[in-house]
């Protein structure tokens, strides 16, 4: 699977269409402090389905929306979408090859689309489940977490071999269905109460 390109449109400082290609070897993004590098990891993020603003480098969601400059209105869309070669099936569908959209209005609407195809967010996060692409995966190191890492904080290091050692889909699955049991041992209760109730 090979990340192929990133479009960015209305998203933090970058007002104008947008698109990176990203292709064999390695790609560098160089600029000036302050010219949207970051911003740009911060749309990859973001497009996987990031959720929380803190992440972000952002107060709340709606800012993350281009602001506008002196000369230029500001965007009432902000649109990202990252594109994948499939060709070696690594993600779980039949496309060899994948795009994922994100959108937020200013309205406060916010849409996932996976090839054109409006979607919920699991779609996407199922999708990409232990392959080490995701929001919070392994895939985007930035220097902080280097720093989380070596200090081992809130067991970082296990969940980083969790996710590369593919276990952790089992884990969440674990605790989805531990929920589903507490959910039927909570009915079980209610029926009990209601034959006694009966009788
Ligand atoms: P450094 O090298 O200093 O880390 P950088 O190149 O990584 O800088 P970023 O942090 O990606 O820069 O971008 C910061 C810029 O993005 C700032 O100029 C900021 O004003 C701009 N910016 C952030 N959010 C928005 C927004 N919603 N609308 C317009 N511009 C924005």
């Amino acid at each position: 699977m090979q990340l192929t390109r990133l479009d960015i449109k209305g998203f933090k400082s970058f007002g104008d269409k947008t698109t990176i290609h990203f292709n064999d070897g390695v790609t560098a993004i160089v600029g000036p402090n302050g010219c949207g590098k970051s911003n740009v990891v911060d749309a990859i993020r973001w497009v996987l389905g990031e959720q929380s603003t803190k992440n972000l480098r952002s107060e709340k969601m709606e800012n993350i929306i281009f602001n506008g400059t002196k000369t230029r209105k500001a965007a009432q869309l902000a649109e990202v979408s990252l594109s994948f070669n499939n060709n070696k099936d690594v993600l779980p569908t039949s496309y060899s090859q994948v795009t994922i959209t994100r959108k937020l209005y200013r309205s406060g609407e916010s849409e996932y689309r996976l090839n054109d195809v409006q979607c919920r967010l699991k779609d996407i996060t199922d999708l990409f489940l232990d392959t080490g692409i995701g929001s919070d995966s392994y895939a985007i190191i930035e220097l902080k977490m280097v720093d989380e890492i070596i200090n081992n904080k809130d067991n970082s290091r296990r969940a980083l071999f969790e996710e590369a050692s593919a276990i952790s889909k089992y884990r969440i699955r674990k605790k989805q269905t531990f929920n589903r049991l507490k959910d039927t041992e909570a009915d079980l209760s209610r029926i009990d109460d209601l034959l006694i109730e009966i009788e």
